[in-house]
């Protein structure tokens, strides 16, 4: 056996091992052609199957209706951060935006390169330690943009914010992406980051409405259009194909595990075997988030002193717990616990905690 660790890390981050095993296995053979999928043309019709029931499975598991597009594209999601404004802008409308966190920020500062923004929303008074309630995008807004997860806080969107009818939800979801059943048609534009809940880094997901497609001036470049890569299915020019070919394993992977529904479920018990230990230590852990915007995906929270804190990361890591360190703006302890984190692995660190906690108080 392969020693294998309990990777917390934030992302790039821990893949289900049945699909590293199965990468493993077709790596240098896939189906019979005698090369790996890394060496095979993008034109050639094995990996067209490939990148075809990766969309289609993104399309089944998530229950897109048919005028969404989905897309793969590269340059991460702070690509998208400038891609939507550039693709989604009109003359004299507001670009809105709520302001949750360090991604938020970044989204916002790239669409300022191409129009107003407004930020209607922020939790930045309580150091983005919840999503703001009664949200409210305006009725002349080109589109609404809010960041589904904060991965460095540990806060996320439980309920959708409305929108008027003309203006289109964008979400980021790079690090929530599949973490639960949602409605698609809340939604004009979806993007996510693979490296974090879906696959390896390299590749985007993105997925637009189609009537979206037709904002962007024709003067913009090919490669920033959105409509290039839905015309081409995202074939216009070399995709990452080794990176899409990783993300329709681990789709599969999800289907066969009864899709997002049992993800979903199983995201909430993780999720409250770690809140659960935050809230019953007396305050030895003290959790970041406030319990009603707490994520799913990453459970953020602070020890007594820094000190105490580098030692828990460090005594984790004994156990096989890695990558536990918070993000230095929130610093304590951040278990980034995605989709591919089993529950196994979640008991453990909640053990772990209990015991650390024993031991010093
Ligand atoms: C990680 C992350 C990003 C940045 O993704 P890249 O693919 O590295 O550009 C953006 N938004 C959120 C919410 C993230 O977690």
């Amino acid at each position: 056996m392969v020693k294998r660790v309990y990777n917390f890390y934030p992302g790039p981050a821990t893949l289900p091992l049945p699909v590293l095993e199965k990468a493993r296995e077709e790596l240098l053979n896939y189906k019979g052609l005698g090369m790996s999928v890394m060496e095979l043309s993008h034109r050639s019709k094995e990996y067209d199957k490939i990148q075809e029931d990766a969309s289609n499975l993104v399309k089944e598991l998530m229950g897109l209706p048919d005028e969404y597009h989905v897309l793969w594209l590269q340059g991460g999601a702070s690509t998208q951060f400038y891609m939507a404004p550039l693709n989604l802008r009109i003359e004299g409308k507001p670009m809105e935006y709520v302001n949750t966190g360090a991604w938020s920020k970044k989204a916002i500062k790239e669409a300022k390169f191409y129009g107003t923004v407004k930020v209607v929303a922020s939790s930045e008074d309580e150091n983005f330690s919840y999503i703001p309630k009664d949200i409210e995008f305006s009725e002349d807004a080109a589109y609404a943009h809010i960041t589904g997860n904060n991965t460095i806080y540990g806060t996320e969107y439980h309920n959708w914010p409305d929108t008027p009818d003309d203006v289109p939800l964008v979400c980021d979801m790079s690090s929530n992406l599949m973490d639960k059943v949602i409605d698609p048609k809340n939604f004009g534009v979806i993007y996510a980051g693979a490296q974090k809940n879906l696959g390896p880094a390299g590749v985007t997901l993105v997925i637009v409405r189609d009537d979206l497609l037709k904002r962007v001036p024709e003067e913009t470049p090919t490669m920033q259009k959105w409509r290039t890569h839905a015309d081409k299915r995202s074939l216009f020019n070399t995709p990452p194909c080794w990176a899409v070919y990783i993300c329709k394993l681990v789709l599969e992977y999800w289907k066969e595990k009864g899709g997002l529904k049992e993800i979903e479920k199983r995201n909430r018990k993780k999720a409250k075997i770690l809140y659960d230990v935050i809230d019953n230590s007396n305050g030895f852990y003290k959790g970041h988030a406030k319990p009603n915007s707490r994520s799913l995906m990453n459970v953020t929270f602070n020890l007594e002193t820094p000190e105490l804190e580098e030692e828990c990361v460090r005594e984790a890591e004994k156990r096989d717990l890695i990558g536990l360190k918070g993000h230095r703006s929130v610093g304590g302890m951040r278990a980034s616990i995605y989709n591919a984190m089993t529950v196994e692995g979640v008991e453990k660190l909640a053990e772990f905690l209990k015991e650390f906690q024993e031991n010093h108080e």
